[in-house]
């Protein structure tokens, strides 16, 4: 699903880690939070004029101070401001960037005052703007393609990669990066390389195009599909073996983000070439291929490999 386009999208700043400050690239501590202006934060990412894709960006600091010392009087403030860009019918949703010590508390009370179906993402960092790796620019640009999306709906928090519904979103640690959490419910979905992907995408196509056969055919002439791993000097002999006992089909699950040794790509190149139907998945327990890494076709994205055996042999009944 694509992002919307040529719309408004207001950022509105609070202050809070991410527009912190510390004398020293190394300290993640000592640092002073709600220094650097919505502007500044803004130019901390360069990459977010392309991304826009034509949206306009209007931004306005609201307030600037360190989230532990949020008040009510600030939050009606602020409230009023969502408030009035949500009415905009060219706004298509706000980010508020914000400290993370009461940044879920601000979250929920937007959601329950707030009477939009758009977007308002809350994002914040954990490291000042002055660190040697600051978290801010990025959790700024996972937030923009997250309010852009045309999936996000009502007040959201987004933070290392992860999106949080305002009802579940929790601090959880006082100082990694990834400090929230969503509890039990999980988190919403995650943004991948400007990508926003969903827990629940909404559509996923239930029954195979090729059910039937599976209800059908006797299962002795179902496809054979075998399921190999990519590890450390992997033995290319066994793709030899399976292609020339006649397998068809072969999922690998590759290391980390789909990666496979040179000698077993080999193999498995060959086996294609031989007319051998390969899927690439990720012998990762969480998460899934991000972006086309590799030569070899991916499997249906989410699925481990034995779960994406079975697609693959439903896929090759047809
Ligand atoms: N004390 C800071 C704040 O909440 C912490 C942070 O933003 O990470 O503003």
């Amino acid at each position: 699903m694509h992002a919307k386009k040529n719309q408004k999208i207001v950022v509105l700043a609070t202050g809070g880690t991410i527009a912190g400050t510390a004398a020293s690239a190394t300290d993640h501590t000592g640092y002073t939070a709600a220094q650097l202006g919505v502007q500044q934060l803004l130019d901390a990412v360069p990459a977010l004029n392309d991304a826009l894709q034509g949206d306009a960006l209007v931004c306005e600091q609201v307030v600037q101070l360190d989230s532990k010392d949020m008040d009510h009087a600030t939050w009606q403030a602020l409230a009023q401001r969502c408030a009035h860009w949500l009415a905009q019918p060219e706004v298509g949703g706000i980010v508020i960037t914000h400290g993370t010590d009461t940044l879920e508390e601000t979250a929920w009370f937007l959601q329950q005052v707030l009477e939009t179906t758009k977007p308002v993402v809350l994002t914040c960092a954990m490291r000042p703007a002055t660190a040697l790796a600051p978290d801010g620019p990025q959790n700024l640009f996972d937030a923009m393609a997250v309010v852009r999306h045309p999936m996000a709906h009502g007040v959201l928090a987004v933070c290392a990669g992860r999106i949080h519904n305002a009802r579940d979103v929790q601090k959880v640690h006082p100082y990694r990066l990834d400090a929230f959490s969503s509890g039990d419910a999980g988190s919403r979905g995650w943004v991948e390389q400007g990508n926003v992907r969903w827990a629940d995408p909404g559509s996923w196509p239930l029954r195979h195009a090729n059910a039937q056969q599976a209800l059908e055919r006797p299962v002795a002439q179902w496809p054979w599909v075998a399921v190999l791993h990519n590890h450390t000097n992997p033995d290319a002999r066994q793709v030899h073996a399976l292609v020339a006992a006649g397998v068809q089909g072969i999922v690998l699950a590759g290391t980390g983000n789909g990666t496979v040794h040179h000698s077993l790509l080999a193999a498995l190149t060959q086996a294609q070439d031989q007319g051998v139907a390969v899927r690439l998945t990720t012998r990762c327990a969480e998460g899934q291929i991000v972006g086309a890494i590799s030569a070899l076709p991916t499997a249906p994205r989410g699925l481990n490999a034995f779960k994406a055996r079975i697609s693959l042999m439903l896929d090759l009944m047809g």
